[in-house]
């Protein structure tokens, strides 16, 4: 069996994210990038699947510029066997990315494919239910584990008031959730190697994809800033405010 795993390059979870000055987009310039948070949990599960021996083979697929070669490299250092780069400078969404994973597993043929449940930069949660409505196959998302025994997937996910267990059908698009798993940290050794493996590069249009943008941003804006809270005397007086000022009982 195969598995893909999608991995998107974003920016790092720890950079305090910035609208540019015309407010169009958040500033990437100089900005340190990583891999999807999500998507290293996707890869864990790939890998921890593989060496399980349910898995013959684990791909990794990026969609985006060059530099995605890196986010590519860190998922082969953690353990997956290849990568495949959709190289393009567009703005890739949802919807695109679905459509070019699509056409990566109608040439791939993998029976299974993990993703990330969201990417932190744009937080869709759109890409792995597209997937799956575009091949037909079933879906996991937010999974918080995963099974794989007789063909069958048994996939645990978290939802509000405790966790639902589904049986899927093989192939399956699987979506991580945080606590599927705690990602392995990657050893200098498995960077050395992982400059060996594959990595294979392709155009959307090799694909046959139309990236074209079907949104548009209209506007990229900091939060408000906090005011500073106050001290009151007593009960009464937060009560009071409550009440009267914030007007929330
Ligand atoms: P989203 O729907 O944008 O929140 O992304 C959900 C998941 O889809 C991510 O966690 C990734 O696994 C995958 N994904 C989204 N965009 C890309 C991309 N450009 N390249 C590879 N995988 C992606």
């Amino acid at each position: 069996m195969k598995i893909l795993v999608a991995v998107k390059r974003a920016i790092d979870y720890n950079v305090k994210a910035r609208p540019k000055a015309d407010g169009s987009a958040v500033d990437l310039a100089n900005v340190k990038m990583s891999m999807n948070p999500f998507d290293e949990i996707a890869v864990e599960e790939a890998i921890r699947i593989q060496e399980a021996g349910t898995a013959s083979e684990t791909v990794a697929v990026s969609i985006g510029p060059k530099q995605c070669q890196e986010t590519l490299r860190t998922a082969m250092a953690m353990g997956v066997d290849r990568g495949i780069l959709v190289e393009t400078d567009e703005d890739v969404q949802p919807l695109a990315v679905a459509k070019l994973l699509k056409a990566v597993v109608d040439k791939e043929q993998p029976e299974l494919v993990i993703l990330g449940k969201q990417a932190i930069d744009d937080d869709s949660n759109q890409t792995g239910q597209m997937l799956a409505a575009l091949l037909g196959w079933a879906q996991g998302t937010f999974a918080a584990g995963v099974e794989l025994a007789d063909g069958s997937l048994t996939v645990r996910r978290e939802i509000d008031g405790g966790i639902q267990t589904l049986k899927l059908k093989m192939p399956a698009v699987v979506t991580a959730d945080l606590r599927l798993n705690e990602p392995r940290y990657v050893k200098l050794p498995n960077i050395m190697k992982a400059k060996k493996k594959p990595l294979d590069t392709l155009a959307p249009a090799d694909l046959g994809v139309d990236v074209a943008p079907r949104l548009s941003v209209l506007k990229v804006a900091e939060p408000p800033a906090r005011q500073g809270g106050i001290k009151v005397p007593d009960v009464a007086a937060l009560v009071d405010k409550l009440r009267n000022e914030a007007k929330v009982i």
